[in-house]
């Protein structure tokens, strides 16, 4: 069920048990050769194809494009939500289904920066709310729910995800590939060692200067059906999960 199709009374009639799913993603710089709308399409795409299968039993509210882009922000075109205001923002939506009654809500979240936010958004409310037992409040980001290295004879050269890398470049390619620049010219930007256990504060130009972390000369559009087709089941079987949820235990 789409939100944005749904008339008031039909959310109303709703069983509140009903999860209801908020994708979040972004609108930020992926390197020279992709569009700056990419992670946005990209979950749009799983969720379009994870709501097909979930059409009855599952209510997605319209993806959120901005996000949290700040450390992004050297290179032109990004557009980020203040990481404050995206807080309160984030809270803000699942408060208002809170209000109308419902009580497992989860946001789908499509790019990194919004991780730290929507884990705080989440935390914070539970906080509020802290005599309903009842809410599940969760957040996921879509690349933990499948993996593609488990497709047989498949070509992967990247073994996690990077940013528009091996793996986000096949999906565009997927999807839109008159979007796509030249990959010929492009090399691997390797992922950062880090610091663990600690996390330092970082801003994208400490780790590459095109603005790609991976191997995207290694993207086909065939990877990126692979990809498309892990993630999109993975948000189904997660979804389900959320839709059985006894009230108690998340085990089985
Ligand atoms: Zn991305």
């Amino acid at each position: 069920m789409q939100l944005a199709h749904c008339g008031w009374p039909a959310i109303q009639a709703l069983d509140k048990n009903t999860p209801v799913v908020f994708p979040i993603a972004s609108l930020e710089q992926h390197g020279h050769h992709l569009p700056v709308f990419t992670d946005s399409m990209l979950l749009g795409e799983i969720v379009a194809r994870a709501g097909e299968q979930l059409a009855d039993r599952v209510l997605f509210a319209p993806l959120m494009w901005l996000g949290n882009s700040d450390h992004h922000l050297d290179f032109p075109g990004t557009l980020s939500a203040p990481p404050r205001a995206y807080l309160d923002l984030l809270g803000g939506l699942l408060g208002n289904f809170i209000q109308h009654g419902f009580r497992r809500l989860v946001f789908l979240n499509g790019h990194g920066g919004n991780d730290v936010p929507s884990r705080q958004a989440i935390f914070e409310l539970r906080q509020q709310h802290r005599d309903r037992r009842d809410l599940l409040l969760l957040t996921v980001t879509y690349w933990q729910l499948g993996d593609p290295l488990l497709t047989p004879g498949h070509s992967f050269q990247q073994s996690q995800m990077g940013h528009a890398c091996e793996w986000e470049t096949s999906m565009v390619l997927r999807l839109a590939p008159h979007l796509v620049g030249d990959l010929k010219t492009l090399s691997t930007v390797e992922q950062a060692p880090g610091f663990g256990p600690a996390e330092r504060g970082w801003i994208t130009k400490d780790r590459t200067t095109s603005g790609h972390i991976g191997s995207p000369q290694w993207a086909t559009a065939e990877k990126g059906e692979l990809l498309f087709r892990a993630y999109s089941s993975g948000v189904v079987d997660f979804l389900e999960r959320v839709h059985r949820w006894d009230g108690e235990s998340w085990n089985g």
